[in-house]
C-alpha cells in the first residue's frame, strides 16, 4: 500500500503543477488563438504506463486516474484487456510508433491515436476506421527536431500531410503531437507545434513529458504525457 500513497502523491503534485502553470499562462495563450480553439479546460494528464509494473498501474487506477498512454499495441492489450471490464471509463492513447500490420488491432483497442505520421499509415487507419466504424480522434505527430531516427512528419511536410489526412482520408484529426530532441531546449519545438496547430485550427496539442511538461503547458499543451513523474523510473 506504500505504492498507493506514493502514486497518489505524485498525481496530486503533478496535477497541481499543471493547473498552476495553465492558470498563469492561459490568458496570454488565448489572445493568440482563434475563438474556436481556446483552451477551456486545464490540460489533460496522460499517464504513460509503458514498461511499468502492474502494481504501480493498479495504484494509479485506485487513485482514480483513467487516462493512460502506451507505446506498443501488444503490450498494451496484455495489460489493459483484463482491466477494461472493471474500469469502463478508461481512455487509452497510443503514443508509440504504429506498424501498418498492427493497425487493425490498434483501432479496435485504443481510444486515441497520437502517432499519425506517414501517408501509408494514414490510409490504413482511414480504411480500418471505416471498416470497424470507429472514428477515433487522431493526432498528427510532427518530427519538430527533424531527427532521422524519430517518427513524425517533417515540419516542412506537415501542412500538406494534415490536409491530406483531413480532406482526402476524412480522418478525425483533432491535434498534433511532438517529442523534442533530448539534447535541445523543448520550448522552440513546442512553439513550432503550436504555430502549425493555429494554422490548421486544430484544438489539441499533446506535448510535454516528465522533464518539460511545465514548459509545454505554458506554451499551450492541452495534454501532457507523463511516465516517470507519476510512476517513478522504468
Ligand atoms: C515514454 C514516453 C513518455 C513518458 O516519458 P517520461 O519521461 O517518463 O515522462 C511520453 N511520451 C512518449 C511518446 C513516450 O514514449
Amino acid at each position: 500500500m506504500t505504492e498507493d500513497l506514493q502514486i497518489s502523491k505524485n498525481l496530486i503534485r503533478v496535477q497541481t503543477e499543471i493547473e498552476k502553470v495553465w492558470d498563469e499562462s492561459r490568458y496570454v495563450l488565448n489572445n493568440r488563438r482563434k475563438a474556436t480553439s481556446t483552451i477551456p479546460n486545464s490540460p489533460q494528464l496522460v499517464a504513460v504506463s509503458k514498461l511499468q509494473p502492474d502494481a504501480r498501474v493498479d495504484a494509479c487506477l485506485r487513485a482514480g486516474h483513467r487516462v493512460f498512454g502506451e507505446n506498443r499495441v501488444q503490450e498494451a492489450k496484455e495489460r489493459w484487456n483484463p482491466r477494461k471490464g472493471k474500469y469502463k471509463d478508461l481512455k487509452l492513447h497510443l503514443i508509440g510508433k504504429l506498424q501498418t500490420n498492427k493497425v487493425s488491432d490498434a483501432v479496435a483497442f485504443f481510444d486515441v491515436i497520437e502517432v499519425l505520421d506517414r501517408p501509408k499509415l494514414a490510409e490504413k487507419l482511414s480504411n480500418e476506421m471505416l471498416r470497424q466504424n470507429r472514428r477515433l480522434p487522431c493526432f498528427v505527430q510532427v518530427n519538430t527536431g527533424e531527427e532521422p531516427q524519430k517518427s513524425g512528419v517533417m515540419p516542412a511536410d506537415a501542412d500538406q500531410f494534415i490536409e491530406f489526412c483531413r480532406n482526402d482520408l476524412k480522418l478525425n484529426v483533432t491535434g498534433l503531437m511532438c517529442i523534442p530532441p533530448v539534447q535541445e531546449e523543448s520550448a522552440m519545438h513546442f512553439s513550432l507545434l503550436r504555430e502549425i496547430s493555429i494554422r490548421h485550427d486544430l484544438p489539441n496539442l499533446s506535448m510535454g513529458m516528465s522533464r518539460d511538461y511545465r514548459e509545454a503547458v505554458s506554451l499551450g499543451a492541452t495534454s501532457v504525457r507523463l511516465g516517470t513523474a507519476i510512476f517513478g523510473e522504468r
